[in-house]
């Protein structure tokens, strides 16, 4: 968003506690889909403009290292979720979504390297992708730095001061300056509702860690995001690779050591991966989901705080771009875009 607003002429700060792109960004499956978005009509519609605002951007700032438009596989081990895998593809197609049923043998002359039942459904959705998202968050910065944006790493927000009629009219920074703005958009990501309690609003937020690790190989096997039945495994540049899965998720909160997550994550990725046997973890992070109480985005103004704005969203690798360029134009025009109709912060009486 603040590319955005840099490039129309605005003129934007960038705050940031720790160093952009560096907090869940980093540390994301960053899978770019609108099939696993199918729970609610918006928010799959929400989704579809989100991959054509990533396409959009990629022809704007060029695909090297960021984009890779290859793609995404999935197939199920059981009886019950391979019938809802294939009732999820007759949807996708009825909203006129990309996708085709093929089979684990045409699926290995795509991935030779995995190990797949020849005769198992697998959808594979074309237009999907996954985003090296600490690159694309660099470049935009860059360009952003380039129209006279001003980066301020490693300086958190500690306070938001408002003018008698409660507008927006200064931030406190961590190294005890202040900020004379107009306009503040809260995009904090996990620390999303700390940032709404500095102007006394409760954005309420769930707590959903996720455990994904990277393991660094030779050369890197898959070609493309795939959600395997127990891990989810996608390229991530040309020696390593990024694994997560739900499954080993649920255990963070009984108290299991990152280690031994990413001990787990990798057993099942050689499974599906034989060729992963021999490659080696590099890092785990456990992270927090920014994902507001309802599992839907937090986007827009709050009209009780004028000068507020929240950008704060779970599936924001996919979304960031399409939230980027709407609120931008909002914040510009007053122009409130229906695609956010039904994920309006109001929905969250501060
Ligand atoms: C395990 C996992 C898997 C995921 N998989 C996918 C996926 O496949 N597809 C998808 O679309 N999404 C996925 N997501 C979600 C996606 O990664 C996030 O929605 C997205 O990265 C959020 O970006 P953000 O910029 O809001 O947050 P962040 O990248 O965390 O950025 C927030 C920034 O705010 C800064 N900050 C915090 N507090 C302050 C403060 N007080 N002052 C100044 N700065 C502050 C932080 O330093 C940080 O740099 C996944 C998330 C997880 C955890």
């Amino acid at each position: 968003m603040g590319w955005n607003l840099s490039r129309q002429g605005a003129e934007v700060v960038f705050i940031d506690a720790g160093r952009p792109g560096e907090g869940v960004t980093d540390w994301s499956f960053s899978w770019v889909n609108a099939s696993n978005k199918t729970v609610r009509r918006s928010y799959f519609d929400l989704n579809v403009a989100g991959m054509a605002a990533h396409r959009e951007l990629a022809g704007v700032i060029g695909p090297d290292s960021w984009w890779y438009p290859s793609g995404h596989l999935r197939w199920a081990d059981d009886p019950a979720a391979e019938t809802k895998l294939l009732e999820s593809a007759e949807l996708l197609a009825a909203w006129d979504y990309r996708v085709e049923v093929r089979t684990g043998a045409e699926v290995r002359r795509l991935e030779p390297a995995l190990a797949l039942p020849g005769e198992v459904p697998v959808l594979f959705c074309p237009d999907e992708a996954w985003v090296h998202g600490r690159h694309l968050v660099g470049r935009l910065l860059a360009q952003a730095v380039a129209c006279g944006a001003e980066l301020r790493s490693g300086t958190a927000v500690r306070g938001i001061g408002t003018g008698t009629d409660g507008s927006i009219r200064t931030l406190a920074l961590s190294d005890g300056s202040s900020l004379d703005v107009d306009i503040v958009v809260n995009a904090a990501g996990p620390r999303a509702s700390h940032v709404a309690g500095l102007v006394a609003r409760h954005l309420p937020m769930r707590r959903e860690p996720g455990a994904v690790t990277r393991i660094s190989c030779v050369r890197v096997p898959v070609g493309r995001a795939m959600h395997a039945p127990h891990v989810e495994i996608r390229p991530d540049g040309e020696a390593s690779v990024v694994l997560h899965s739900r499954e080993v998720d649920a255990l963070i909160d009984t108290g299991e050591d990152p280690a031994e997550l990413a001990r787990l994550l990798h057993d099942a990725a050689r499974r599906v991966v034989p060729d992963l046997g021999s490659s080696r973890i590099v890092r785990t992070r456990v992270v927090h989901r920014p994902i507001p109480a309802d599992a839907f985005p937090s986007v827009g103004s709050v009209p009780s705080v004028p000068g507020y704005y929240e950008a704060v969203s779970h599936s924001g690798i996919t979304l960031g771009p399409v939230i980027g360029r709407l609120l931008a134009s909002e914040i510009l025009s007053g122009h409130r875009d229906e695609l956010l109709a039904d994920f309006r912060p109001e929905r969250f009486p501060s």
